[in-house]
């Protein structure tokens, strides 16, 4: 190591949202993109994004060298450590410029892909609803320093103040999340090249070394949250990986993190490894045990006991008991008590910047809730020491206990539901009885449920928003894209048709406006990826329905044509994914309520005369925990909420489902499970793959296999959807085939959507006539 400098400051989080309080950096990119800005006029804001985000974190206690992190990240903090080491797939090879390094440029070809190529692959960030870009390797990636940005940054921060503490994903991390390159021998693994890796951040090492940081940050929530190798595997290769580079003489101090779970007993391993630092998530994980510290020394540790993930405010004082209890176990295990750095469990990247812009959430909501800048005001406070301990076992989170948090009605009906409200007729029974009342063709083609939203749409939601548009003329535009997009449908010759859904903003957010127990934020946006940005909803309440949501829309839909219209809601499984959820009570109790509330939905439509409901769940598979071990539980409660919602029909009322990935084998049961007469899932990017990986034995009922990838502009033709019709009935046979899309059309443009789906109708003609 280059000198002993200074320890890590008492209070430090892991990470800091990026995409700035107003979304500057989704603004200046959008606009660079799209050319409306220059290159130097986009350094220019991002610059000062970055300057701002200093002056912020400094303000807010984080002044001294290395307390605040360096999260700023053009799209992506793994696609960052991937190019810091050049690992860049040989498709690419061009983006790199003749001195070995990659501009910006040469950065978003990789992240948004080019006209010859397609992007990297982008996938979820652990159990979050962050996605990154997934590392390519070969056997003979040529690996070297490709980009300095993260030595740029740093030297960046020392003219905005004391200096950031770089971070880095890890090694180990960045080799665990890659995937071998197209073209790589059969069997090789990224992990073979972990030497070759460790290596090239050595060098980096030495150069943040050489700029004067005294700390760096590695991330490794492998570590904590790795399913693929065994305990042992992952201390051997933290030693091979970590180990090496604390081995190392010409380096700033390290503090490696392991977030998105608690490393329990990989703790032993990581403080052998020699670095100075470590973070230990100690909301998802337990205390560590006097044993597990045992090899402590002087490493500092740093805990992560303010929740970094969710918008709850810490209980205090049940906080400054967990860390007093750490420290005297620190002190057992003869280690440094007084050293301990207070931190969030994760990088605050997975909440909004600050509650301070919000102006109108009720006063008692966000006298519970902490966004990013709160959640650092926690631990700041926290160390300081003022905060007098309550119990260990005390709440996480500050107790909310205001009206609407609690509903006696509505935890009645909970727990009056049994196992009778989750059963339907056989689906022999079903099927006969929606035969006799649907009538509908063999291979019946139908869309998924949003048309495309035009411009005069969004304005008009934007107008009645604001109040400029009265409720009259609101009703009055909405009516007019229904019943446009119905004549358009009919026209076409679909089946099943749908409203097009003129009316929702988001498929999550439209719910929680409409239930009882959810708030909505006006500033509240998290990076999705990229430049792309949600607004999650808060379910801090009971969940209730104060009236019918869709019931209105839908049967004008009906009211227009004599096809059936398909009701369209969302499932309580996606809401609660989608939204930050109250932690004072099981996920499956929220879950159940809200399967509840839209069982009332789902009546309701029924008895206005709509005969198929579509319940959408494309975050079953999302959800799923980490851990195996909690995959069970997780299942029974998800699949129960969507039963609850959907169980309250005739055997004539047919109940679709709609997922959308291709990646389900691992929730294949669960879908069976749901019991849905109907299930379409995306599978036009993998050709019909999927059905033939299904079992039609394990899943007995209608399916609708994507035929139509509306992920892009390309307009499939007729016989190449014919041909996936084909496959598809040969795969689970005849009379269960349903023909649609693979998703939504919000995002499309009429031009394709039209001439895509008058292809899609074309095709079933042509395959029901060989029949
Ligand atoms: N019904 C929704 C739509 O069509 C489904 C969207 C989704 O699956 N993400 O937009
Ligand atoms: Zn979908």
């Amino acid at each position: 190591m280059t000198a002993q400098i200074t320890p890590l400051p008492a209070a430090t989080p892991v990470g800091y949202p990026r995409i700035g309080p107003g979304r500057e950096l989704k603004k200046a990119e959008e606009a660079y993109w799209a050319g409306r800005i220059d290159h130097a006029e986009f350094a220019r804001r991002t610059r000062e994004l970055r300057r701002a985000t200093r002056a912020r974190l400094a303000e807010l206690g984080l002044s001294a060298a290395a307390a605040a992190p360096e999260s700023f990240s053009l799209y992506d903090q793994v696609l960052d450590a991937a190019l810091a080491v050049g690992l860049v797939p040989d498709r690419f090879a061009s983006v790199i410029g003749a001195d070995g390094t990659i501009d910006d440029d040469g950065y978003f070809a990789l992240a948004r892909g080019t006209a010859e190529q397609p992007p990297l692959e982008m996938t979820k960030w652990f159990d979050t609803n962050y996605h990154y870009l997934v590392p390519e390797i070969g056997p003979d990636t040529d690996l070297h320093l490709a980009s300095a940005r993260v030595v740029d940054l740093f030297r960046e921060s020392l003219e905005d103040g004391a200096g950031t503490r770089p971070v880095l994903v890890g090694p180990l991390t960045l080799l665990l999340l890659a995937k071998a390159q197209d073209g790589a021998p059969e069997g090789f693994d990224p992990l073979e090249r972990l030497d070759d890796v460790v290596g090239v951040y050595a060098q980096l090492l030495a150069q943040l070394a050489a700029a004067g940081a005294p700390w760096v940050q590695l991330d490794e929530p492998a570590l904590a949250a790795d399913q693929r190798l065994s305990a042992t595997e992952l201390a051997d290769a933290l030693q091979r990986s970590v180990g090496r580079l604390a081995e190392g003489a010409d380096r700033p101090q390290l503090l490696v993190t392991t977030p998105y779970g608690g490393i329990g007993e990989l703790l032993p391993a990581l403080l052998a490894t020699g670095v100075e630092a470590a973070h230990i998530d100690l909301t998802r994980g337990d205390l560590p045990t006097t044993d597990q510290l045992a090899g402590i020394g002087s490493t500092q540790l740093v805990a992560g006991l303010v929740e970094g993930r969710s918008v709850w405010r810490t209980e205090l004082p049940t906080a400054a008991a967990r860390l007093a209890e750490l420290r005297s176990r620190v002190a057992e295990a003869g280690g440094a008590a007084d050293t301990i750095s207070v931190s969030t469990s994760v990088s605050l990247q997975h909440v909004p910047h600050t509650l301070e812009l919000e102006t109108s959430l009720p006063a008692e909501l966000v006298a519970t809730l902490a966004f990013a800048d709160e959640k650092i005001a926690e631990i700041v406070t926290l160390a300081g020491g003022q905060v007098e301990a309550g119990s260990v076992d005390g709440p996480r989170s500050v107790p909310r206990t205001f009206d609407g948090v609690r509903v006696d009605s509505v935890r009645e009906r909970v727990a009056a539901a049994g196992p009778a409200d989750t059963e339907r007729d056989e689906y022999a029974v079903r099927a006969e009885a929606q035969r006799r009342t649907l009538g509908l063709p063999d291979l019946p083609t139908t869309t998924i449920g949003s048309f495309p939203q035009v411009g005069e749409v969004r304005a008009a939601r934007a107008a009645h928003r604001r109040g400029t548009l009265d409720d009259a003329g609101y009703e009055q535009a909405m009516k007019d894209e229904i019943a446009r997009v119905i004549t358009l449908q009919e026209e076409i010759g679909l089946d099943v048709l749908v409203h097009g859904e003129p009316e929702r903003n988001d498929m999550v957010q439209y719910f929680a406006e409409n239930l009882e127990g959810f708030a909505t934020t006006e500033h509240g946006w998290v990076q999705s990826y990229g430049s792309r940005c949600t607004r999650p909803s808060i379910l801090f309440g009971d969940v209730h329905r104060p009236a019918p949501i869709t019931v209105g829309w839908s049967t004008y839909a009906q009211s227009l044509t004599p096809h059936p219209v398909k009701g369209m809601l969302t499932g309580p499984v996606t809401i609660l994914a989608w939204s930050f959820v109250r932690d004072d009570q099981p996920l499956g109790d929220t879950a159940a309520q809200v399967g509840l509330a839209l069982r009332d939905e789902v009546t309701d439509l029924e008895a206005a005369g709509i005969r198929i409901v579509q319940v959408d769940e494309p975050a079953l598979r999302e959800l799923l925990p980490l851990r195996t071990a909690e995959h069970d539980d997780y299942l029974d409660w998800s699949v129960r909420s969507f039963r609850l919602a959907t169980s309250g029909v005739e055997a004539a009322t047919q109940i679709h489902t709609h997922l959308c990935y291709s990646e389900f084998n691992v929730v294949v049961g669960a879908i069976d499970a749901l019991n849905a007469d109907v299930t379409s899932i995306e599978s036009a990017r993998s050709r019909g793959e999927i059905l033939e990986a299904i079992d039609p034995g394990a899943f007995p009922r209608g399916i609708g296999p994507g035929v139509w990838d509306i992920h892009s502009p390309r307009v499939p033709g007729a016989e190449e959807i014919a041909d996936q019709l084909r496959r598809a009935r040969a795969a689970v046979g005849p009379e269960r085939v349903w023909v649609n899309p693979d998703c939504g059309l919000k995002t499309r443009g009429y031009a394709e959507t039209e001439a895509s789906l008058r292809h899609l109708v074309q095709a079933t003609r042509e395959v029901r006539a060989e029949a």
